[in-house]
């Protein structure tokens, strides 16, 4: 019986754990080159990167601003990909 109960009770500390990193994790701010994935489309809804964006985006105007002022062509690497996509 009592073998159970620690057994709910360390499942669930895990999964609050969890929930607890991912909040933490969203709070700081974005990185270029998150941005730049995200705003080139290679985040998937399956990643863990593309969560972190989305949740980060929702709380914070300064990294909505960043993504919105973002630029493709200030990296030349994404530019090259982007002409051969065109091509
Ligand atoms: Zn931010």
């Amino acid at each position: 019986m009592s073998l159970i109960f620690i057994l709910l009770l360390i499942i669930s500390l895990s999964l609050v754990a969890r929930v607890m990193i991912r909040i933490i994790g969203q709070q700081k701010c974005l990185s270029d080159e998150e941005i730049r994935n995200y705003m080139l489309g290679r985040l998937h809804g399956d990643d863990d990167a593309y969560h972190r964006v989305i949740g980060h985006l929702g709380n914070c105007e300064k990294c909505q601003q960043r993504m919105h002022d973002y630029k493709p062509s200030d990296h030349i690497e994404d530019h090259l990909i982007n002409d051969k996509n065109d091509a």
